[in-house]
Protein backbone atom coordinates (compact mmCIF):
# COMPACT_ATOMS: atom_id res chain seq x y z
CA UNK A 1 0.00 0.00 0.00
CA UNK A 2 1.01 3.77 -0.72
CA UNK A 3 1.58 5.65 2.35
CA UNK A 4 -0.77 8.64 1.85
CA UNK A 5 0.92 11.88 1.39
CA UNK A 6 4.29 10.08 0.37
CA UNK A 7 3.74 10.96 -3.18
CA UNK A 8 6.64 12.93 -5.18
CA UNK A 9 5.10 16.44 -6.28
CA UNK A 10 8.17 17.74 -7.34
CA UNK A 11 11.70 16.79 -8.72
CA UNK A 12 14.02 19.12 -10.13
CA UNK A 13 17.20 17.34 -11.34
CA UNK A 14 20.68 18.89 -12.76
CA UNK A 15 18.70 22.10 -13.29
CA UNK A 16 20.79 24.90 -15.44
CA UNK A 17 19.81 28.30 -16.13
CA UNK A 18 20.89 31.34 -17.90
CA UNK A 19 19.77 35.20 -17.54
CA UNK A 20 21.01 36.79 -20.85
CA UNK A 21 23.89 33.95 -21.51
CA UNK A 22 24.83 34.48 -17.39
CA UNK A 23 24.71 31.04 -16.05
CA UNK A 24 22.75 31.59 -12.64
CA UNK A 25 21.61 28.18 -11.66
CA UNK A 26 24.77 25.92 -11.87
CA UNK A 27 23.06 22.43 -11.22
CA UNK A 28 19.77 22.48 -8.79
CA UNK A 29 18.85 19.38 -7.05
CA UNK A 30 15.54 19.24 -5.33
CA UNK A 31 12.80 16.54 -4.48
CA UNK A 32 9.97 17.48 -2.27
CA UNK A 33 7.13 14.36 -1.53
CA UNK A 34 3.69 15.82 -0.64
CA UNK A 35 2.90 16.90 3.14
CA UNK A 36 6.27 18.45 3.77
CA UNK A 37 7.70 22.20 3.71
CA UNK A 38 11.33 22.72 2.79
CA UNK A 39 13.08 25.87 3.39
CA UNK A 40 15.75 27.40 1.03
CA UNK A 41 18.02 30.22 2.38
CA UNK A 42 21.32 31.80 1.00
CA UNK A 43 22.61 34.83 1.15
CA UNK A 44 21.24 37.60 -1.20
CA UNK A 45 21.96 36.91 -5.11
CA UNK A 46 22.47 33.06 -4.73
CA UNK A 47 19.96 32.19 -7.18
CA UNK A 48 16.75 31.86 -4.79
CA UNK A 49 14.35 34.15 -6.75
CA UNK A 50 15.63 33.18 -10.27
CA UNK A 51 14.82 29.33 -8.73
CA UNK A 52 11.30 30.03 -7.50
CA UNK A 53 10.40 32.28 -10.93
CA UNK A 54 12.31 29.40 -12.98
CA UNK A 55 9.78 26.47 -11.67
CA UNK A 56 6.84 29.44 -12.24
CA UNK A 57 7.57 29.45 -15.20
CA UNK A 58 9.14 32.99 -15.34
CA UNK A 59 10.03 34.13 -19.35
CA UNK A 60 13.40 35.70 -18.60
CA UNK A 61 15.49 32.53 -18.13
CA UNK A 62 16.73 30.46 -20.45
CA UNK A 63 16.78 26.61 -19.14
CA UNK A 64 20.11 25.32 -20.49
CA UNK A 65 19.93 21.52 -18.70
CA UNK A 66 18.09 19.64 -16.49
CA UNK A 67 14.52 18.93 -15.96
CA UNK A 68 11.52 19.94 -13.48
CA UNK A 69 9.10 16.99 -13.04
CA UNK A 70 6.23 18.22 -11.50
CA UNK A 71 3.51 15.12 -10.11
CA UNK A 72 4.96 13.07 -13.17
CA UNK A 73 5.05 15.49 -15.81
CA UNK A 74 7.27 17.26 -17.13
CA UNK A 75 6.74 21.11 -16.39
CA UNK A 76 9.69 23.07 -19.26
CA UNK A 77 7.32 22.22 -21.83
CA UNK A 78 4.50 24.26 -19.95
CA UNK A 79 3.43 28.03 -20.52
CA UNK A 80 3.18 29.83 -16.59
CA UNK A 81 -0.84 29.74 -16.85
CA UNK A 82 -0.52 25.97 -17.74
CA UNK A 83 1.56 25.60 -14.56
CA UNK A 84 -0.48 27.65 -12.35
CA UNK A 85 -3.56 25.33 -13.28
CA UNK A 86 -2.05 22.64 -12.48
CA UNK A 87 -1.29 23.79 -8.64
CA UNK A 88 1.95 25.48 -8.82
CA UNK A 89 1.59 28.75 -6.93
CA UNK A 90 4.25 31.48 -6.46
CA UNK A 91 4.03 34.57 -4.10
CA UNK A 92 6.36 36.96 -5.47
CA UNK A 93 9.29 38.64 -3.38
CA UNK A 94 7.50 41.97 -5.08
CA UNK A 95 4.22 41.55 -5.50
CA UNK A 96 2.74 44.14 -8.69
CA UNK A 97 0.67 46.46 -8.35
CA UNK A 98 -2.65 46.40 -10.97
CA UNK A 99 -4.17 49.81 -10.58
CA UNK A 100 -7.51 49.91 -12.00
CA UNK A 101 -8.18 45.92 -11.24
CA UNK A 102 -10.01 45.50 -8.25
CA UNK A 103 -9.05 42.74 -5.74
CA UNK A 104 -12.16 41.01 -6.09
CA UNK A 105 -12.51 40.62 -9.44
CA UNK A 106 -8.77 39.47 -10.18
CA UNK A 107 -9.22 36.57 -7.29
CA UNK A 108 -12.43 35.94 -8.65
CA UNK A 109 -11.08 35.45 -11.93
CA UNK A 110 -8.02 33.31 -10.88
CA UNK A 111 -10.72 30.92 -9.08
CA UNK A 112 -12.77 30.96 -11.41
CA UNK A 113 -10.25 29.87 -14.31
CA UNK A 114 -9.08 26.98 -12.22
CA UNK A 115 -12.68 25.85 -11.54
CA UNK A 116 -13.21 26.08 -15.11
CA UNK A 117 -9.91 24.27 -15.75
CA UNK A 118 -11.11 21.07 -13.43
CA UNK A 119 -14.42 20.92 -15.58
CA UNK A 120 -16.55 22.74 -12.49
CA UNK A 121 -18.86 25.20 -13.05
CA UNK A 122 -17.45 28.84 -12.02
CA UNK A 123 -18.73 31.05 -9.29
CA UNK A 124 -20.77 34.36 -9.49
CA UNK A 125 -20.35 37.35 -7.47
CA UNK A 126 -22.53 36.73 -4.67
CA UNK A 127 -21.05 33.10 -3.76
CA UNK A 128 -17.46 33.66 -4.28
CA UNK A 129 -17.95 36.54 -2.10
CA UNK A 130 -19.11 34.26 0.42
CA UNK A 131 -16.12 32.12 -0.14
CA UNK A 132 -13.65 34.96 0.24
CA UNK A 133 -15.14 36.30 3.38
CA UNK A 134 -14.39 32.72 4.79
CA UNK A 135 -10.57 32.96 3.59
CA UNK A 136 -10.34 36.30 4.30
CA UNK A 137 -10.60 35.27 8.44
CA UNK A 138 -7.57 32.85 7.51
CA UNK A 139 -5.36 36.34 7.19
CA UNK A 140 -7.26 38.51 9.68
CA UNK A 141 -7.97 41.15 6.35
CA UNK A 142 -10.38 43.67 6.58
CA UNK A 143 -12.74 42.84 3.45
CA UNK A 144 -12.18 46.74 2.37
CA UNK A 145 -9.19 45.25 1.00
CA UNK A 146 -11.32 43.73 -1.53
CA UNK A 147 -12.72 46.34 -3.45
CA UNK A 148 -9.17 48.00 -3.58
CA UNK A 149 -7.24 48.09 -6.91
CA UNK A 150 -5.12 45.10 -6.74
CA UNK A 151 -1.63 45.63 -4.27
CA UNK A 152 -1.75 49.30 -4.71
CA UNK A 153 -1.05 51.39 -2.15
CA UNK A 154 -0.68 48.07 -0.10
CA UNK A 155 1.80 48.01 2.83
CA UNK A 156 4.60 45.08 2.46
CA UNK A 157 2.47 43.45 5.25
CA UNK A 158 -0.95 43.84 3.54
CA UNK A 159 0.54 42.72 -0.11
CA UNK A 160 1.62 39.77 1.66
CA UNK A 161 -1.16 38.83 3.58
CA UNK A 162 -3.18 39.23 -0.07
CA UNK A 163 -0.55 36.40 -1.58
CA UNK A 164 -1.39 34.01 1.15
CA UNK A 165 -5.17 35.00 0.58
CA UNK A 166 -4.84 34.26 -3.15
CA UNK A 167 -3.08 30.71 -1.88
CA UNK A 168 -5.86 29.98 0.60
CA UNK A 169 -8.46 30.00 -2.60
CA UNK A 170 -6.28 28.41 -5.02
CA UNK A 171 -5.23 25.43 -2.88
CA UNK A 172 -2.12 24.51 -4.94
CA UNK A 173 -0.41 21.62 -4.17
CA UNK A 174 2.80 23.11 -4.62
CA UNK A 175 3.33 26.40 -3.11
CA UNK A 176 6.54 28.77 -3.52
CA UNK A 177 6.78 31.65 -0.86
CA UNK A 178 9.78 33.64 -1.89
CA UNK A 179 11.08 35.98 0.99
CA UNK A 180 7.25 36.18 2.53
CA UNK A 181 8.71 37.45 5.67
CA UNK A 182 10.92 40.14 4.09
CA UNK A 183 9.29 43.83 5.61
CA UNK A 184 6.53 41.77 7.56
CA UNK A 185 6.16 43.09 11.52
CA UNK A 186 6.40 40.56 13.75
CA UNK A 187 2.13 40.53 14.18
CA UNK A 188 2.22 40.32 10.50
CA UNK A 189 4.47 37.56 10.33
CA UNK A 190 2.61 35.77 12.42
CA UNK A 191 -0.33 35.77 10.48
CA UNK A 192 1.14 34.98 7.32
CA UNK A 193 2.32 32.13 9.47
CA UNK A 194 -0.63 31.29 10.97
CA UNK A 195 -2.33 31.19 7.70
CA UNK A 196 0.58 28.99 5.88
CA UNK A 197 0.43 26.47 8.86
CA UNK A 198 -3.63 26.13 8.60
CA UNK A 199 -3.54 25.61 4.25
CA UNK A 200 -0.74 22.91 5.07
CA UNK A 201 -2.40 19.47 4.39
CA UNK A 202 -0.64 16.08 3.78
CA UNK A 203 -1.35 16.45 0.24
CA UNK A 204 0.08 19.78 -0.69
CA UNK A 205 3.71 20.92 -0.28
CA UNK A 206 5.60 24.33 0.60
CA UNK A 207 8.73 25.80 -0.42
CA UNK A 208 9.62 28.77 2.01
CA UNK A 209 12.24 30.94 0.62
CA UNK A 210 13.95 33.05 3.41
CA UNK A 211 17.16 34.82 3.52
CA UNK A 212 16.15 34.83 7.73
CA UNK A 213 15.73 32.50 10.38
CA UNK A 214 12.77 34.11 12.06
CA UNK A 215 10.21 32.78 9.74
CA UNK A 216 10.60 29.34 10.86
CA UNK A 217 10.01 30.04 13.99
CA UNK A 218 6.67 30.03 13.40
CA UNK A 219 6.53 27.36 10.48
CA UNK A 220 8.36 24.19 10.91
CA UNK A 221 10.40 23.45 7.94
CA UNK A 222 10.68 19.66 7.49
CA UNK A 223 14.46 20.26 5.62
CA UNK A 224 16.69 23.75 5.01
CA UNK A 225 18.44 23.44 1.97
CA UNK A 226 21.57 25.98 1.49
CA UNK A 227 21.67 27.60 -2.12
CA UNK A 228 25.16 29.00 -2.86
CA UNK A 229 26.06 30.59 -6.44
CA UNK A 230 23.12 28.80 -7.86
CA UNK A 231 23.44 25.46 -5.79
CA UNK A 232 21.74 23.62 -3.05
CA UNK A 233 25.20 23.14 -1.25
CA UNK A 234 24.24 21.73 1.34
CA UNK A 235 20.66 20.68 3.14
CA UNK A 236 19.27 19.18 6.62
CA UNK A 237 16.21 19.52 9.06
CA UNK A 238 15.39 22.54 11.28
CA UNK A 239 18.79 22.55 13.07
CA UNK A 240 20.67 23.75 9.86
CA UNK A 241 18.88 27.09 9.71
CA UNK A 242 19.31 27.35 13.47
CA UNK A 243 23.07 27.33 12.72
CA UNK A 244 22.88 29.83 9.77
CA UNK A 245 21.05 32.21 12.15
CA UNK A 246 24.04 32.02 15.14
CA UNK A 247 26.97 31.43 12.68
CA UNK A 248 26.36 33.34 9.94
CA UNK A 249 26.50 31.93 6.25
CA UNK A 250 30.35 32.43 6.83
CA UNK A 251 30.28 28.93 8.45
CA UNK A 252 29.31 27.72 5.07
CA UNK A 253 32.14 29.12 3.04
CA UNK A 254 34.46 27.54 5.35
CA UNK A 255 32.95 24.68 4.87
CA UNK A 256 33.36 25.00 0.96
CA UNK A 257 36.89 25.99 1.95
CA UNK A 258 37.94 23.03 3.61
CA UNK A 259 35.86 20.70 1.32
CA UNK A 260 38.02 21.74 -1.41
CA UNK A 261 40.77 21.12 0.63
CA UNK A 262 42.06 24.92 1.19
P1 LIG B 1 18.41 35.79 -4.42
O1 LIG B 1 16.92 35.69 -4.58
O2 LIG B 1 19.03 34.58 -3.81
O3 LIG B 1 18.81 37.03 -3.71
P2 LIG B 1 18.41 36.11 -7.30
O4 LIG B 1 17.88 34.85 -7.85
O5 LIG B 1 17.49 37.28 -7.25
O6 LIG B 1 19.07 35.85 -5.89
O7 LIG B 1 19.67 36.54 -8.16
C1 LIG B 1 20.73 35.67 -8.46
C2 LIG B 1 21.67 36.34 -9.43
O8 LIG B 1 21.06 36.42 -10.71
C3 LIG B 1 22.03 37.77 -9.04
O9 LIG B 1 23.38 37.97 -9.35
C4 LIG B 1 21.13 38.59 -9.94
O10 LIG B 1 21.69 39.85 -10.21
C5 LIG B 1 21.03 37.74 -11.18
N1 LIG B 1 19.75 37.91 -11.90
C6 LIG B 1 18.56 37.41 -11.52
N2 LIG B 1 17.58 37.78 -12.38
C7 LIG B 1 18.17 38.53 -13.32
C8 LIG B 1 17.71 39.22 -14.50
N3 LIG B 1 16.42 39.18 -14.87
N4 LIG B 1 18.63 39.91 -15.22
C9 LIG B 1 19.93 39.94 -14.84
N5 LIG B 1 20.43 39.32 -13.77
C10 LIG B 1 19.58 38.63 -13.00
MG1 LIG C 1 15.37 36.90 -3.81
Amino acid sequence: MIKEGSEVILSVRNLTANVDSTPILKGVNLEIKAGEVHAIMGRNGSGKSTFSKILAGHPDYEITGGEIIYKGNNMLDLEPEERALAGIFLAFQYPIEIPGVSNLDFLRTAYNSRLKHQGLEELDTFDFEDLVEEKLKIVQMNPSFLERSLNEGFSGGEKKRNEILQMALLEPSLAILDETDSGLDIDALKIVAHGVNQLKTPDNAYILITHYQRLLNYIQPDYVHVMHSGQIIKSGGKELALELESRGYEFIDEQILSEVGA
